[in-house]
């Protein structure tokens, strides 16, 4: 029946479903030694986020910032099953979880339910659209590798198609006019890199089109990055202005329309704007699988914006508190960001290993307890009651700390060579921005890159960029 899951039944089997921020970190530090481990999720990789916008515009290629997880995986004490298919639900009082491959190629079997004792939910968000006609359909999204590959090869037909002999002006015009909807981080960092790609590249290959690209950024609130402090906001305003990147803030986009945004501007007015492609980083919404989870849970699973669990990150209300959910899939206080998933994974990742040492003494007490109930002798019961309370003393000073978040800060690319930073030293925040931020922003990068392999390739592609530039070619 082929390979059978790494199933030690003197162990407990935890089942990680995601493979993202939050699963890898936790992967890469757990002690796999008392555990059964099986990983399961629709991508056979780890992708590091904070540089999707980069493989959009070409500056990286995509496998420079994919991470297999089997190659984690390989590196840990006893075997971890990697199994690339898509949770489809979980059942939390039988504690079994149903997987799906759904890839193309499947085999007689794609449909199978597995047990487990403690099950770690991260799989992450989708992208919101508020149900916005047309976003689904007719937007490129920032969020999965093909989302950056569909909008490379987007961006670049559209550059083409301009380029076709005896286009109009006014289709020239609108083929070439990119509106980025979402002043987050990723809206920010997108507009950025296509600015870049501008600026470096489009002059020398394509001058006669070049100087008519024309980048919008979207933004339904009254200012960019809200996350960042006003000194900062203002530095990526003023850099997008001399970027020429228009900044239409307090604007809702209505529609999506094949040729056109429908946007509706500060004073309420309706206006079609043409335009050759849309980047929609609207900000995330739960997966149907974290609503059909949290609607099992309908007193206490009432958070819109994902499951709320608590100080141990147990996810309130399941029994025998038998199900961690980390990152993007969680509503807590903090920010929905890589820092805090990662931080997440490595915090359960101790929280395990504190599991399996209480497990080893429970047993050792019920050992003890089964010892005393068979002998007879008082001087021996006396001992044994002795060593009871010692395993007890251990046990109640396996005391598990809530989970802290500490924020590192916040960094954003904005194009031009420049990013900005937040990073809370000492008593208060010191805000950053400019040339040296930049080179700041790439090494700390480099050195977060999970592997030392994927730090080689991304410095190699930032090398090749900077030497050859971008490849212009479109597959
Ligand atoms: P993810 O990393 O999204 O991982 C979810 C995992 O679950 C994926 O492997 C997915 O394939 C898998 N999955 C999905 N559905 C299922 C299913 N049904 N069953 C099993 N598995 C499933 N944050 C920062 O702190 N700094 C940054 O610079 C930064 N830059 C970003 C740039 C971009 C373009 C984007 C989109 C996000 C960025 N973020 C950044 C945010 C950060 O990526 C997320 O907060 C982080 O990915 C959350 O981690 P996660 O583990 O919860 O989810
Ligand atoms: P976000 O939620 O931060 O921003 C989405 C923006 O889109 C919001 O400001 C919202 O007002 C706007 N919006 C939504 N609908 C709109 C509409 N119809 N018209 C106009 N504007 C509209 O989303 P994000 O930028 O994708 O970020 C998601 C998370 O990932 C955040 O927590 C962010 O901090 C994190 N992230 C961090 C970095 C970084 O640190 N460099 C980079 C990317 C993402």
């Amino acid at each position: 029946p082929g390979p059978q899951l790494p199933h030690d039944p003197s162990k407990k089997t935890i089942v990680i479903l995601g493979s993202g921020w939050g699963a890898t970190s936790l992967l890469k530090t757990l002690d796999t030694t008392e555990y059964n481990v099986v990983v399961i999720s629709p991508k056979n990789y780890f992708l590091f986020t904070p540089l999707l916008p980069s493989v959009a515009l070409g500056t990286l290629s995509p496998r420079s910032i994919l991470q297999p997880t089997r190659y984690l995986a390989r590196h840990k004490s006893r075997e971890v099953r990697v199994i690339e298919a898509e949770a489809k639900s979980v059942d939390p009082i039988n504690k079994t979880v149903t997987f799906e491959d759904d890839s193309e190629i499947k085999g007689q079997t794609a449909h199978t339910t597995i047990p487990y004792d403690y099950l770690v939910y991260a799989v992450g968000a989708e992208v919101q659209t508020f149900g916005i006609p047309g976003v689904q359909e007719k937007a490129c999204f920032m969020k999965e590798m093909a989302d950056a590959e569909k909008m490379q090869r987007r961006f670049k037909d559209c550059i083409e198609t301009a380029g076709f002999p005896g286009q109009s002006d006014s289709e020239i015009d609108r083929l070439l006019h990119v509106v980025v909807v979402g002043g987050g981080p990723t809206g920010i960092e997108v507009s950025g890199e296509i600015h870049d790609f501008l600026e470096d590249d489009l002059k020398s290959w394509y001058p006669e089109l070049a100087g008519r690209v024309r980048i919008s950024l979207v933004e339904a609130l009254p200012s960019v990055l809200p996350m960042f402090s006003k000194q900062l906001i203002d530095y990526t305003e003023s850099t997008f202005k001399a970027s020429k990147i228009q900044v239409l803030t307090k604007t809702m986009v209505k529609e999506i329309k094949d040729d056109a945004v429908v946007l509706q501007m500060p004073d309420k007015s309706i206006q079609e704007v043409p335009c050759g492609m849309v980047v929609w980083a609207g900000g995330n919404k739960g997966r149907k699988i974290t609503q059909d989870l949290m609607a099992q849970f309908p007193s206490v699973q009432t958070n819109r914006r994902g499951i709320t669990v608590d100080d141990h990150l147990r996810m309130v209300g399941v029994p025998s508190s038998s199900i961690f959910a980390i990152g993007d899939c969680t509503s807590t206080s903090y920010a929905p960001t890589a820092q805090v998933a990662s931080q997440q994974g490595a915090y359960l990742a101790r929280v395990f290993t504190q599991i399996a040492k209480r497990d080893k003494l429970e047993g050792k007490l019920k050992e003890l307890e089964d010892k005393k109930a068979m002998t007879l002798k008082e001087e021996e019961k006396t001992a044994l009651v002795g060593e009871e309370e010692g395993v007890k003393g251990q046990i109640a000073k396996l005391k598990l700390r809530p989970f802290h978040y500490s924020h590192q800060g916040s960094l954003a690319y904005i194009g031009s060579d420049k990013a900005i930073a937040d990073l809370p030293f000492l008593n208060g925040n010191i805000a950053t921005g400019g040339v040296t931020t930049y080179l700041f922003w790439r090494s700390a990068y480099l050195s977060t890159l999970f592997s030392l392999r994927n730090r080689v390739l991304v410095a190699n592609d930032w090398l090749i960029t900077k030497i050859f530039g971008r490849d212009l070619s479109r597959d």
